[in-house]
């Protein structure tokens, strides 16, 4: 007997019904990011393995215990991408971005892979929408990320989420808030797990996203990282602050965020939701300014800053609203007899050609069920096609609001029906 195939645990199936609501969030960010300047990049979902481990850092939890990482068939590590902002990093690199243009502005969509322990909202693979802004250091730059975020997520209808803002300082601060870290570590070493042992020295702030509970208590105590900053870095965390407020964009500080990559300096944010369908899940988006990355990559000295959403808790929290994702047929064009079956077949092409959303069903069947398809599919009319419509050329357009019978021709059809599907949205406009 042949075994049940079933999706990779962690790995989900989107179908019609969902994908609905994954096509809005990603046609808006598209159309939103563009307002912002910035175009689409498409990279590989495999990079080489050396690209995560040398950006993302090889203590933190992605790429020390959740990428998937294979040799291909010539010997290499690969993996599985579980990030964009390397990628994208790479790619700026290796087409020489800088040389073309002194500020680049990138997004990007699509799969991230990490062996994560399962729960809602957290998965194997799962989806992301960010973006990446080159060649800028200014203040403006990271408000102006954080904007867009905003803005999406606004524009999606999403509230109660809490934008936190912190900021690591640079290579000129950081060592002397590391020592002091590394000092109370040390001190609460007891208290902390085997791994955070050996974090302490070999990349002791990733102490502080330890998933265990108890470390998590002596990391909440410990120094606090916006006492260290030099003058620079606290100018510029106090600009982007004085940016926010004049955007009127709310935000948090919390100076125990530090988010799981090594990459960043500087600023570093967070937008958390508080709806319960997220559990602790709830961090929907999250970035920040990684000024040293693309040097450290081996490319030029070139700051830069940027985000990522998670689309599927987006999708979420979506869902948990009462917005109808999708657009139903125009027309259903049901059959009354099976001769006029190919004719209805003919006009159903016709008219989707002529832009019109058909639907049609290519078995028949007795007009009872056809109808109860149209229903179904929620239609705004239908056409019922028998022989007397077929030798008159009239027929009759059923509104299924309201079931009143509009009388047309066939030859005029899609006309008829964009003409009374507008009728019908501006008397539903006048009546709200
Ligand atoms: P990160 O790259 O870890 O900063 O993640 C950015 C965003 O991606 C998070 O805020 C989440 O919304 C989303 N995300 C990260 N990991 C997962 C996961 N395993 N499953 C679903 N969404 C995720």
């Amino acid at each position: 007997m042949s075994q049940t195939l079933a999706a990779v645990k962690g790995m989900n199936d989107l179908l019609p019904g969902e994908i609905e609501i994954w096509q809005h969030v990603e046609g808006l960010a598209r159309e939103l990011f563009g307002r912002f300047g910035y175009g689409e990049i498409r990279t590989p979902m495999v990079e080489d393995t050396a690209l995560f481990v040398r950006s993302v850092g090889e203590e933190t939890d992605i790429v020390g215990k959740e990428m998937y990482t294979f040799d291909d068939k010539g010997g290499r590590s690969l993996s599985l991408r579980p990030e964009g902002t390397a990628p994208a990093a790479r790619a700026y690199i290796e087409h020489s971005i800088l040389n073309q243009e002194p500020l680049t502005r990138w997004f990007y969509t699509g799969p991230m892979f990490r062996y994560e322990r399962m729960k809602t909202g957290r998965y194997r693979q799962f989806y992301q929408v960010g973006a990446e802004a080159y060649g800028s250091k200014e203040p403006a730059q990271d408000v102006e990320v954080m904007d867009m975020v905003a803005q999406f997520l606004q524009a999606l209808g999403l509230q109660d989420i809490a934008l936190n803002l912190n900021s690591l300082g640079d290579e000129a601060c950081r060592p002397a808030y590391h020592a002091k870290l590394v000092e109370y570590l040390k001190a609460h070493i007891e208290e902390l797990c085997g791994d955070c042992h050996r974090r302490m020295e070999t990349n002791p702030l990733r102490v502080l996203d330890c998933k265990n509970p108890k470390c998590q208590e002596v990391a909440g105590k410990g120094p606090n990282v916006l006492e260290f900053l030099c003058e620079p870095c606290k100018a510029h965390f106090d600009d982007v602050q004085r940016k926010l407020t004049a955007l009127e964009i709310k935000y948090v500080v919390n100076p125990r965020m530090v988010r799981g990559l090594d990459y960043y300096t500087r600023t570093v944010f967070e937008f958390i939701a508080s709806h319960p369908a997220l559990g602790t899940a709830s961090t929907v988006g999250g970035g920040g300014r990684y000024d040293k990355l693309v040097k450290s990559l081996g490319g030029p000295d070139v700051p830069a800053v940027g985000f990522a959403c998670g689309l599927d808790r987006l999708v979420l929290l979506l869902k948990e609203g009462t917005r109808k994702f999708g657009a139903s047929p125009d027309l259903f064009i049901a059959v009354a007899d099976p001769g006029s079956q190919d004719t209805a077949f003919t006009l159903a092409s016709k008219l989707r050609r002529e832009g019109l959303r058909v639907d049609f069903d290519t078995r028949g069947g007795s007009l009872k069920s056809q109808m109860k398809r149209s229903d179904k599919s929620g239609a705004r009319f239908t056409l019922v096609l028998g022989e007397q419509e077929r030798t008159s050329g009239e027929a009759k357009l059923k509104r299924m609001a309201d079931g009143s019978l509009i009388p047309v021709s066939l030859s005029g059809l899609a006309a008829a029906v964009r003409e009374h599907s507008a009728t019908e949205v501006a008397q539903r406009g006048n009546a709200t």
